[in-house]
């Protein structure tokens, strides 16, 4: 047996021992009906599932689930061990009230919660189940808890492609025509949540997590986006989860998003240094504290890696100054106090093939920036800012094509 093997098999072992009665005490309370949660697939009609409340936490049997999405399971009694196999036969396996996954029986995944097994059946919470279908199906499905839904952001097309490249869907293909004030010029977005999971970002003198208010605000301008605007908007991460600096503009790349917008708050040893901040790509930073703000953004990523291949941003660099410029007026009126916008190298724009801005939305550092930034309604108000910059971007770019009845750049903006 291969030592990654016995890594395996040991994994099992400590399972069996260990795991397998983890559920036991939970209870299922079927007096308490919290809303149901929504499936959506690209098709068939949406199925809303039945959820149970256990130790806080919301699960829906998963069979179903599976079944609705194109999927199956396989049970296995005597070791309590799911195994979630995905339409393309990748799999995963989970055993009962283990926290972790084994995904194409090759490396460990872990998981939010636990799999429940009650009643004859397996449960799961949306989060948990997200993380899975995400890994042995679709790479963009995702768990929205403010609509309590499950869904692939992409639509018939991007389900059944592969996660490669070659296998991507044009953005025409991809996204079935949206609702209302549907914006020609802009058919999906990509909204990117600094940070999650093991990396936490900034933190503030009090503690606040920089990875929490980017998911906040990035959860709120997607409902916004899609409400006002009428476009797809793609999550990089919905949830605490580690996403790779590099997966972030690749997963905008891969569905050929129009916009890409990721979402920080800043950090200064200054714990004066207050307002918001919006950046857009350039190998040379504007100034010194620009550069110290990519290379705290860009973590380990040295710069040669940066610029080299940055190319494809650089071609849209009028349109990234456009969108800063139209979300720093934004943030102007009487938001916040909006430093001008800025020029850095930063891995994430670098290499974004689409114009693209990363807003430090507050200083994290300083006190009274961060008991706003604790506050639901400061994150869903700088949320609104960012959405109506966009919204503004969307008017001038659709004025730009049905004057020339084609795309177009719109007027640039103010440029620092
Ligand atoms: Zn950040």
């Amino acid at each position: 047996m291969s030592a990654q093997g016995r890594r395996i098999l040991a994994g099992w072992l400590a399972v069996l021992t260990l795991g397998v009665g983890a559920a036991q005490g939970r209870t299922l309370n079927p007096e308490s009906a919290p809303r149901p949660l929504r499936l959506e697939s690209p098709t068939a009609k949406p199925w809303l599932a039945p959820v149970q409340e256990v130790d806080g936490v919301s699960v829906f049997p998963l069979r179903p689930g599976l079944e609705y999405l194109g999927g199956t399971m396989r049970w296995n009694q005597t070791l309590r061990k799911v195994v979630l196999v995905g339409p393309q036969g990748r799999t995963a396996e989970v055993v009962v009230g283990f926290p972790k996954a084994l995904i194409d029986g090759k490396r460990w995944m872990r998981l939010p919660h636990l799999l429940l097994w009650r009643q004859g059946q397996v449960y799961i919470s949306p989060e948990a189940f997200a993380r899975l279908w995400r890994e042995i199906s679709d790479p963009t499905f995702q768990y929205n808890a403010l609509t309590r839904t499950l869904a692939c952001r992409l639509g018939a097309a991007a389900s059944a492609a592969a996660p490669s490249a070659a296998a991507v869907p044009t953005t025409a293909a991809a996204v079935p025509p949206a609702a209302k004030n549907q914006s020609a010029g802009i058919k999906c977005v990509v909204v990117d949540a600094g940070h999650g999971g093991k990396d936490p970002g900034a933190i503030g003198p009090t503690q606040l997590r920089e990875k929490v208010v980017t998911l906040e605000m990035a959860q709120q301008l997607a409902l916004i986006l899609e409400h006002d605007l009428g476009c797809k908007v793609i999550l990089t991460r919905s949830d605490d989860t580690f996403i790779p600096l590099h997966e972030r503009p690749e997963i905008a790349n891969r569905v050929s998003a129009d916009l890409f917008v990721s979402i920080h708050a800043n950090a200064s040893p200054d714990r004066k240094a207050t307002g918001s901040q919006v950046f857009v790509y350039n190998r040379e930073a504007s100034s010194r504290k620009a550069e110290e703000v990519a290379r705290f953004e860009n973590k380990d990523v040295n710069v040669l890696e940066i610029i080299k291949d940055d190319l494809r941003q650089s071609v849209h660099e009028v349109d990234s100054i456009t969108v800063a410029g139209l979300i720093g007026q934004e943030f102007d009126k009487g938001l916040s106090e909006t430093r001008r916008i800025e020029r850095a190298p930063f891995y994430v724009l670098a290499k974004s093939h689409m114009p693209s801005v990363l807003v430090e939305t507050a200083f994290i550092s300083n006190a009274e920036e961060e008991r706003k930034l604790r506050q639901k309604e400061f994150c869903l108000k700088m949320a609104r800012a960012i959405g109506s910059g966009l919204q503004e971007y969307a008017r001038e770019k659709n004025q730009q094509q049905s004057r020339d009845g084609r795309p177009g750049a719109p007027r640039m903006a103010r440029v620092p």
